[in-house]
């Protein structure tokens, strides 16, 4: 495994493969890791944000989850071999943690959701075994019951989906409190594991036009996504001036 810079923020050149492998390593080890899943629009947060920035260069694993890294990182000549989402990795993550009896915790999204995730993987994968899950909309005076619960429960991974920034934020500042073997940043994965949001078909990804499918089915959102010419122009504009 290499690591690439974009925008000064370290990416780890893996496989979803090699990430699974290097997971269930972190496993072996016990000690508390992060697991954080940069996109173009994290990695031009962290332009401004500087402890996001040191957040995501520290992480233990971080795994490229956008095609735009890809695309970038092959005309920039460091190629990274393939994108491996949040999501993606959640559910490799999940059918390899039924096999083993690693126990998971689910932690984010809206009342109810990371519930209906978590009945949904069961469903898929009979034999996984949930530690827990709570919602991602509590008030920081909330936290320490939370973390209580979790700590009660011993997961061995921790998915997070609290928002991207906000998740790698808190799960690093209680990341040695939690314990937790491995924690992992997810975005919004919960809902779209539990149905509540659609991820673009295979087709519209493999044309690399996820984001245009996203503008469309989420418009809300076009001010956060004004974040990727931004990065092109991080990477490979200035790259070139
Ligand atoms: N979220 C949360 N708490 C908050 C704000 C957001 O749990 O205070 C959740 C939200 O419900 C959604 C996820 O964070 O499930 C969205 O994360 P992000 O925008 O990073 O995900 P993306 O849509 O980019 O995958």
């Amino acid at each position: 495994m290499n690591t690439i810079e974009l925008a000064g923020v370290k990416v780890d050149n893996i496989t979803l493969a090699e990430a699974l492998a290097k997971l269930e390593g972190f496993l072996t080890e016990k000690s508390p890791h992060l697991i954080a899943t940069p996109n173009p629009e994290m990695i031009v947060a962290a332009q401004e944000d500087e402890e996001l920035f040191n957040i995501l260069n520290n992480a233990h694993l971080r795994l490229p989850d956008g095609i735009s890294m890809v695309v970038v990182s092959r005309i920039l000549r460091t190629p990274l071999r393939e994108r491996v989402t949040g999501i993606d990795f959640l559910l490799a993550s999940v059918k390899l943690a039924a096999q083993k009896g690693w126990k998971i915790f689910l932690l984010g999204s809206a009342p109810g959701v990371a519930e209906a995730a978590a009945q949904n993987l069961i469903t898929r994968y009979p034999s996984l075994l949930i530690a827990g899950t709570h919602h991602g909309f509590f008030k920081p005076a909330d936290a320490p019951q939370i973390i209580a619960q979790i700590k009660k429960m011993q997961p061995d991974i921790l998915f997070a989906g609290l928002g991207a920034g906000r998740q790698e934020k808190w799960l690093a500042a209680h990341l040695n409190e939690l314990n937790v073997p491995v924690s992992v940043g997810v975005g919004g994965s919960f809902d779209v594991i539990a149905g509540i949001k659609q991820r673009a078909p295979g087709w519209i990804q493999a044309l690399y036009i996820e984001w245009l499918y996203r503008l469309i089915t989420e418009p809300q959102r076009w001010k956060r996504q004004l974040a990727l010419p931004k990065f092109l122009y991080l990477t490979l504009i200035k790259s070139l001036l």
